[in-house]
């Protein structure tokens, strides 16, 4: 196998790096949290519209950059290397843009679209609720048929940018059948019948929230697709979630863990503790082989989707390798500094990534979902049900 990039994507990079250092603002380097957090990818997700450079998937046609997957990795490698913030919109334009694309009306892709690109509608993914999380296909938010209009009643959870969402893209349920029986709509959240109710994160941070629906409105005009068809669009959405946007968190990891090495690198220059104990260098080798492992994984699931190839479970290993052993490394980075992660400044960061990487092993398909779906690969029995 050959894992040089042809011509074609070193032509793309040079012209994206070029754009990227005259755009990206220098004083970016300086990490933030909170609020001016959610600016910043706010603010980079509307340069990066406005410019033409932030749909690297999608067809030139709806304003996309139409890359091929080995351009599309270049294209993470690129943002990665100068620690670019990940767009606020791309649950909107990683995931649920691609969906219109392929089962939208042209009324539905003309309108929404170039909004999306654009940051003037901000989306959110209404899937889970309560009692329908990694048994997706049990969901209970109904829609009634109403005429020129449905009427939602229920509650949506876990929804992620949810606070700072006006738009939502959200599974209801239109019929008995549990798979032939759910719909894919476009809520609009700024109406009467529509809650959201912000839930702070173990970080302090409300960027998920609880979505409460209550004679909400859907306009016939925002079905996607056809009715009761919204279990295949779900698994189209869920497959781009799961797709080379773990190519993008194994390149994250492997900066972070370049990081850590420089945090052990001071340490024992200083000759402290705990950077010298032989089980803390330990850790760091685990890390480290856990960063190849996820890079190979990664590397090996793109060239099949380039070949056109079934991936079979290598999705499912990426996911694995990935949330388990970005917790390990960050778990490391905060025992390697100690009190130093809880005191305001540049090492704080190391205490918010770990906080919030307790969740990785949950959304986007638990660690036991992936577990299931790996051992059908290996004609093992799973349990049942599971995204
Ligand atoms: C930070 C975060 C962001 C999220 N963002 C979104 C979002 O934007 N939109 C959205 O719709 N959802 C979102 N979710 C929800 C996420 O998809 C669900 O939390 C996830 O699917 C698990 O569902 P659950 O929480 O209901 O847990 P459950 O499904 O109830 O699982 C509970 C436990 O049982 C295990 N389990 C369940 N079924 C099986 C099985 N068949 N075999 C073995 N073990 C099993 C699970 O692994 C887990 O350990 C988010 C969640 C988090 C934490």
């Amino acid at each position: 196998m050959n894992f040089n990039y042809s011509q074609e994507a070193e032509n793309f990079r040079d012209s994206f790096r070029s754009w990227l250092e005259k755009n990206f603002p220098k004083e970016w380097n300086q990490e933030v949290t909170g609020e001016k957090w959610v600016q910043r990818r706010k603010e980079w997700g509307k340069m990066l519209g406005l410019g033409g450079w932030v749909a690297p998937a999608w067809p030139k046609e709806y304003g996309g950059l139409g890359l091929t997957i080995e351009q599309q990795l270049v294209y993470i490698e690129e943002l990665v290397r100068i620690n670019a913030p990940e767009v606020l919109n791309s649950n909107g334009i990683g995931i649920f843009g691609m969906t219109l694309i392929r089962y939208g009306t042209e009324d539905q892709k003309k309108y929404y679209l170039p909004r999306m690109l654009n940051h003037e509608d901000i989306w959110c993914q209404g899937f889970s609720e309560p009692n329908a999380g990694s048994d997706l296909a049990g969901l209970q938010t109904k829609a009634k048929d109403n005429g020129d209009h449905y009427v939602l009643n229920g509650q949506k959870v876990w929804t992620s940018y949810g606070p700072y969402a006006n738009k939502c893209y959200i599974l209801v349920r239109t019929a008995e059948s549990r798979y032939k029986g759910v719909s894919l709509m476009i809520l609009d959240l700024d109406q009467p019948g529509v809650t959201v109710k912000p839930i702070k994160n173990i970080a302090g941070e409300s960027e998920l929230a609880e979505i409460f629906l209550d004679e909400a409105i859907v306009p016939k005009s925002d079905l996607v697709g056809e009715i009761n068809n919204g279990w295949e669009m779900a698994n189209y959405a869920l497959a781009h979630e799961r797709g080379i946007h773990f190519a993008q968190r194994s390149l994250k990891m492997q900066q972070e863990f370049q990081q850590l090495v420089t945090l052990f690198q001071e340490q024992i220059h200083a000759g402290s503790s705990p950077a010298i104990s032989p089980i803390m260098q330990n850790k760091l080798v685990q890390s480290y082989l856990s960063c190849e492992i996820l890079k190979s994984v990664c590397l090996r699931n793109i060239a099949l989707i380039a070949q056109g190839e079934d991936t079979g479970a290598l999705p499912a290993i990426a996911k694995l390798v990935w949330s388990e052993s970005h917790q390990d490394l960050l778990n490391v980075g905060v025992e390697l500094l100690g009190e130093e992660s809880l005191i305001k400044g540049d090492n704080q960061v190391w205490m918010e990534k770990f906080l919030l990487s307790r969740a990785e092993t949950i959304y986007a398909g638990t660690t036991q979902i992936q577990k299931n779906i790996i051992a059908k690969s290996l004609g093992l029995p799973s349990s049942k049900g599971g995204r």
